[in-house]
């Protein structure tokens, strides 16, 4: 396996493959990798015959207050596991590799980028178009995997890539949990012993909705968020961000249910801000 510090290398490196006509996937991530990662590059792997994994921690997707700097990071342990894994190379660049002093072009998605994390992060997703155009422009993959963890994230890049005619095919994998349900994530390793039990409440808010709908047959969506957030609320250490109830391609509230709904949830557990969702 590859590992590529420079964009000048991971650009000869595609060149190469590319020569080859080989097909080329892409999965950005910002490392200290878990299961739902691994399953990223499985994805890819599938529909790619070569992987190439970035592992950047952006800077322009935090805000100034948010956890940049503690962002768990684990690169050695980053690396065995993407060897294993059979990734062909791993792109690491340095921030100065990525961002000029005086970056000031972004790529913004209208309107898909202000509701839900969009609303307490409202510089976050700017971040990430603009990383993500970045990636694509320096790798130019054939096709690029993207977790439903993050769905809005997704919807934003595939909106992205439609609307500026990327030729880059776009993957979403489903959520890998941790066995008590639990949506892994890198964050997750912030939770002390005492919070780890509270993370459960998005989980069990999400399958408390699904059978509100599914099994009771409530059609009101106001009625589902005040049952979530009693259920959430039941739990020590927490506070909500937000519970969206909605349209899954508009990312638009819904007053009355409407299949398939997308309810999406992002809760403080002490100081963690954790997200997770469901299609019903
Ligand atoms: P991150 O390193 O957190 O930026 O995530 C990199 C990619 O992995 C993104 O496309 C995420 O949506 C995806 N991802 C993160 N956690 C999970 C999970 N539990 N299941 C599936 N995909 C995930």
């Amino acid at each position: 396996m590859k590992i590529l510090e420079s964009k000048a290398d991971a650009r000869e490196m595609v060149r190469q493959w590319r020569s080859a006509s080989q097909k080329i996937g892409l999965v950005p991530t910002m490392g200290y990798f878990h299961q739902g990662h691994l399953s990223l590059m499985e994805e890819c792997k599938r529909h790619a015959d070569r992987v190439i994994v970035s592992i950047f921690v952006n800077p322009t997707q935090f805000a100034p207050n948010e956890d940049l700097a503690s962002y768990p990071r684990d690169l050695d342990r980053d690396k065995k596991l993407a060897e294993t894994q059979g990734i062909d190379a791993l792109f690491i660049p340095r921030d100065d590799q990525i961002y000029a002093p005086e970056h000031k072009t972004w790529v913004v998605v209208e309107d898909l980028s202000n509701g839900l994390c969009g609303k307490s992060r409202p510089t976050h997703f700017r971040g990430v178009a603009t990383i993500v155009t970045k990636l694509f422009n320096i790798i130019q993959p054939d096709v690029a995997v993207f977790g439903q963890k993050d769905f809005q994230q997704l919807q934003i890049i595939r909106r992205m890539v439609r609307d500026l005619d990327l030729p880059i095919r776009i993957l979403g994998c489903p959520i890998v949990r941790e066995p008590d349900g639990l949506a892994m994530s890198s964050r997750n390793a912030y939770l002390t012993e005492e919070q780890r039990p509270s993370a459960l409440c998005l989980y069990q808010a999400l399958q408390l909705a699904d059978r509100l709908v599914r099994e009771e047959g409530v059609e009101s969506c106001s009625q589902i968020q005040t049952r979530l957030r009693q259920k959430i609320e039941s739990f020590p250490f927490t506070r909500i961000d937000y519970i969206f109830t909605g349209d899954p391609d508009t990312l638009k509230p819904l007053e009355q249910v409407e299949r398939p709904l997308l309810v999406a949830l992002a809760v403080f557990v002490g100081t963690t801000r954790l997200i997770d969702n469901i299609l019903i």
